[in-house]
């Protein structure tokens, strides 16, 4: 059967005749039909997929030279705009409405010879950690169904790490994809922000919202960001920096790193003690290898969670602001009402409990009697987060951390205790609230069966060395 763990194995099977870009296409389509239960896919883009598909293998026989992602069969999150495709962000709100142009990423994912095969499913815009506030359903983690993929990206991540397509982009404002990667066992990068152009991402948050990769190697992570990072002329965030050969960059020398961990990370009552455990392992483990690692304080962690939940929802409430019932969208059929109620009634029936809940929070947050208390506050840890953060990186090439607390919970063990829920957040918004680059590397296996992840992260544009040291992490745990 078709089954290529790496983008280079499946080239090189292209290229010597073995298998092509119909077949891969069809082995997908069989194996997202097999697995329907799971929920991972919105939409699955059948025949237009079959059809890129053969006319990739044509050029191929008529000599055409593989373009980098030539055949790559790719699933979408569902709040990445593909033209004259369905987009619903996981809400009621956007069921049935059709995207009217490319996010810039899905452009250069299609100049660079890839496959769209479907639409992935969600949590409702983004916001969730377990993909329950889906509008469409939860999604089931493959390796065990009475758990959660983790959210919100969880059907890219279920994708992944069900063998549905070989690469899915999602995207990750606190962790939505690095915590999915986490409890599914595939690799999740988010970049520094700025790195990937947010033009066609639905916001949530836009001064944390960035697009991520999830792959089955570190690898293919690095050849997808290369292809998809860059300069744009519709997102004004993104770095005009030159784009690195991720790709070909990554095989540099193995060489000795100096690397931070948080101390409170560790030692956070929340830890489930295996995970704490084997990381600690790991850590001694670097240490014999020639690695230096050493303990940081970080007495700001028990407020990064806060921080970040004010943050985010102060930019949802504004951002979701657009979603009233007349511009785009569901509206309510309530006739004979005035344009105020018009636009409550829909809101309330449009969007699920969960939006609602940080709507209501993010106004909150920045009402003129509360402004100073919690907007302002939360900006000023923000700042502080940033001093920390370039302090740690005068001393260190990268901090390491669990990237969750714990494996993989049972759907509906924390669906209604919102606190527990943002909880499972502690290690990975802090990457979003300071703009660094973080990956999720799949190491490690807990006695429960389940995998998890180490967290890495470097500093600001250094994705070399992120990809160079997660690869060579990657290679110790094999
Ligand atoms: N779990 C976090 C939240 O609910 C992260 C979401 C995300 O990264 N989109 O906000």
């Amino acid at each position: 059967m078709f089954r290529f763990s790496t983008i280079k194995d499946y080239h090189i099977a292209l290229q010597n005749g073995q298998t092509t870009c119909v077949e891969a296409v069809r082995c997908y389509l069989a194996l997202i039909q097999q697995k329907k239960h799971l929920n991972a896919f919105l939409d699955v883009y059948e025949e237009e997929a079959l059809k890129h598909a053969a006319a990739l293998d044509l050029q191929r026989t008529q000599g055409a030279l593989l373009t980098p992602l030539h055949g790559v069969v790719v699933g979408l999150k569902d709040v990445i705009s593909y033209k004259g495709h369905p987009l619903s962000a996981g809400s009621k709100i956007l069921e049935n409405f059709t995207a009217i142009y490319n996010a810039t990423a899905v452009e250069k994912l299609l100049a660079a010879g890839a496959i769209i095969i479907g639409r992935q499913n969600c949590d409702e815009f983004a916001m969730g950690s377990s993909n329950e506030n889906s509008a469409f359903g939860h999604v089931k983690n493959a390796l065990d169904e009475t758990r959660v993929p983790g959210g919100s990206s969880g059907g890219s991540a279920v994708a992944v790490q069900a063998g549905l397509c070989m690469i899915s982009l999602g995207s990750d404002t606190g962790g939505s994809v690095r915590q999915p990667a986490d409890f599914c066992g595939v690799v999740g990068l988010k970049p520094t922000y700025g790195r990937i152009s947010r033009y066609g991402l639905i916001a949530y948050a836009s001064s944390f919202d960035q697009i991520g990769i999830f792959s089955n190697t570190v690898d293919d992570a690095a050849l997808v960001l290369e292809i998809i990072s860059g300069e744009d002329d519709f997102d004004s965030t993104v770095s005009p920096k030159e784009v690195p050969a991720y790709a070909s960059l990554i095989h540099g020398e193995e060489k000795k790193y100096t690397l931070a961990y948080f101390k409170e990370s560790l030692d956070h009552p929340g830890l489930d003690p295996e995970i704490k455990a084997q990381t600690e392992s790991f850590i001694k483990k670097l240490t014999d290898e020639g690695h230096t690692v050493k303990a940081v304080d970080f007495e700001l962690l028990e407020h990064v969670v806060p921080t970040y939940y004010v943050l985010t929802t102060a930019e949802a409430s504004s951002n979701l602001s657009r979603f009233d019932g007349v511009k785009f969208g569901y509206r309510t059929d309530q006739k004979d009402i005035d344009l105020t109620e018009l636009y409550k009634d829909s809101r309330s029936r449009g969007f699920g409990k969960e939006v609602q809940r940080r709507i209501m929070l993010g106004t909150f947050v920045l009402s003129a009697g509360y402004f100073d208390a919690y907007f302002t506050k939360a900006q000023q840890v923000r700042r502080l987060l940033s001093d920390k953060t370039k302090a740690i990186f005068s001393e260190f090439d990268a901090i390491i951390s669990p990237t969750v607390p714990s494996t993989a919970f049972k759907i509906g063990e924390k669906s209604s205790n919102p606190i527990e829920m943002f909880l499972a957040d502690i290690y990975t918004v802090f990457p979003n609230l300071v703009g660094i680059p973080a990956i999720s590397i799949p190491l490690f296996k807990h006695s429960n069966g389940l995998p998890f992840g180490l967290q890495v992260m470097t500093s600001h544009f250094d994705e070399v060395s992120l990809l160079r040291l997660s690869k060579q992490l990657a290679s110790m745990a094999n």
